[in-house]
C-alpha cells in the first residue's frame, strides 16, 4: 500500500506517520510545505526505504502514484491559520481539488481531516454529524471553518459525480507532544505557561468549553476510518468536556502547582462550548477514545520540557 499524508510533518500528520509505518507493507510519502510543520517531527524517518519527504504545496498541482490519501495540510491553530487567511482559504479549497483530481486520476481512496468548527457557534450540544452548524460566513474564523466546509463539498461532490471513495473525519481539539510551542492553542499555552513558571492565561469567560482528544487516540480513529467502509463525515474526539478554568485547574495540579491562573481578554467569535457526540464512531467504527485528559497532560509534559530546556526538577 502507498499512502499519501499531505500534512504529514505537522502535529496530528507526523503521530499518524509513525503508526502508517508501524505496517512493513507500507510505504509512505509526505507532502508538506512547513509553514507549520518541521523535519524534525519526521527525523526518524528521513532516509528509511519505505518513506519519502517532499516539500511541496498542496495548492499546486500533485503527480505521484498512490493508493491512499490521508489529506491533512492547512494550519490547525487559529494564530496560524489567521495569520494569512487568504493562503489559509486557497490550501482548503483549491488544496482539497487537488488531491481529489489526485485520487480520481490514480482511483486511490482520500480522507479529509475536516474539524468540529464546521458546527461554528453550535445551537445543539453536544454536536452529532447531522447537525449543519452556525458559522459566520465573513468572519476573521471564516477561512479556516467556511474553507473546511467547502472541502466537504468538494469530498461529496467528487464521489457524487466521479464515484471517488471519500472519509470525512471531523476532528475535536486534539493535544498530545510535538504541538507546536507557541502556536496560541490552549494545552499547549498552559502547558508551556505551566513549565515556565509563568500565570496560565484563561480567556474570558473562561466557562466556555471544550473537549480534547490525545492524539494516540485520534490517529487510531483515522485510519480506521480510512480502513472502513464508511464516507462519514464522522466526529472524532474525547467526549469529554471541560471548562477553560477546569482545564488550568487540571494543569496547575498536576505540572505546576505554583502557578497562577489569570483571566485576559478573549478573540471574535469563540465558540463556547464544544463536545462530540461520538455514537457514529463507535458503531460504525468500533472507535472510542483510551486516554483521559488527566492522563495525556502528562505525557506531554516531558516533551514540551525537553524543548524548552526546562527539566521537571526545576
Ligand atoms: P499542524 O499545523 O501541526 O499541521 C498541518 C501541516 O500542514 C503542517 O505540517 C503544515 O506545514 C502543513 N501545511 C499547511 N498548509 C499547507 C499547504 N498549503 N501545503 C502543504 N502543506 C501545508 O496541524 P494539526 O493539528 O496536525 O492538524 C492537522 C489537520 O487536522 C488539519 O487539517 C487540521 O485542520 C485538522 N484538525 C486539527 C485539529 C487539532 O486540534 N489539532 C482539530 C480539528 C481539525
Ligand atoms: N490534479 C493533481 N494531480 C493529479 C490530477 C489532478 O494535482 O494527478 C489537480 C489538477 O491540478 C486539477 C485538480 O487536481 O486542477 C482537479 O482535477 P480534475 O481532474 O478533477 O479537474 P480538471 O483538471 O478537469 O479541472
Ligand atoms: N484559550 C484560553 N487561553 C489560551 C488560549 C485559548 O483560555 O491561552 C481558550 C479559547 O478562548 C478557547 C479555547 O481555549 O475558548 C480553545 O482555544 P484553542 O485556540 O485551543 O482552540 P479552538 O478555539 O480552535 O477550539
Amino acid at each position: 500500500m502507498r499512502i499519501l499524508v499531505t500534512g504529514g510533518a505537522g502535529f496530528i500528520g507526523s503521530h499518524l506517520v509513525d503508526k502508517l509505518m508501524e505496517n512493513e507493507k507500507n510505504e509512505v510519502i509526505v507532502a508538506d510545505n512547513f509553514f507549520t510543520g518541521s523535519k524534525d517531527n519526521l527525523k526518524k524517518w528521513i532516509g528509511h526505504p519505505r518513506f519519502e519527504l517532499i516539500r511541496h504545496d498542496v495548492t499546486e498541482q500533485l503527480l505521484i502514484e498512490v493508493d491512499q490519501i490521508y489529506h491533512l495540510a492547512c494550519p490547525a491553530s487559529p494564530i496560524f491559520y489567521k495569520y494569512n487567511p487568504v493562503k489559509t482559504i486557497k490550501t482548503n479549497v483549491i488544496g482539497t481539488l487537488n488531491m481529489l483530481g489526485l485520487a480520481k486520476r490514480v482511483g486511490a481512496r482520500i480522507l479529509l481531516t475536516s474539524t468540529s468548527e464546521v458546527y461554528g457557534d453550535p445551537l445543539e450540544h453536544p454536536q452529532p454529524e447531522s447537525y449543519w452548524g452556525n458559522v459566520n460566513p465573513i468572519g476573521v474564523r471564516s477561512c479556516y471553518d467556511e474553507g473546511k466546509r467547502v472541502a466537504e463539498t468538494l469530498m461529496f461532490d467528487y464521489h457524487r459525480q466521479h464515484g471517488i471513495e471519500i472519509r470525512i473525519a471531523r476532528i475535536f481539539n486534539t493535544y498530545g507532544p510535538r504541538m507546536n510551542i507557541d502556536d496560541g492553542r490552549v494545552v499547549s499555552n498552559f502547558i508551556a505557561q505551566a513549565i515556565r513558571g509563568e500565570p496560565l492565561t484563561v480567556q474570558v469567560p473562561g466557562t466556555q468549553t471544550r473537549s480534547f482528544c490525545y492524539v494516540s487516540d485520534m490517529v487510531d480513529g483515522l485510519i480506521r476510518l480510512m480502513e472502513g467502509e464508511n464516507t462519514g463525515p464522522i466526529n472524532i474526539g474525547n467526549p469529554g468536556e471541560f471548562t477553560m478554568i477546569e482545564l488550568a485547574e487540571n494543569v496547575k495540579e498536576l505540572i505546576n502547582p505554583k502557578v497562577e491562573i489569570n483571566m485576559v481578554e478573549n478573540t471574535p467569535d469563540d465558540p463556547r462550548q464544544r463536545k462530540p457526540d461520538i455514537t457514529k464512531a463507535k458503531e460504525l467504527l468500533g472507535w472510542e477514545p483510551k486516554v483521559k485528559l488527566r492522563d495525556g497532560l502528562p505525557l506531554m509534559e516531558e516533551d514540551f520540557r525537553q524543548r524548552l530546556g526546562v527539566p521537571k526538577s526545576n
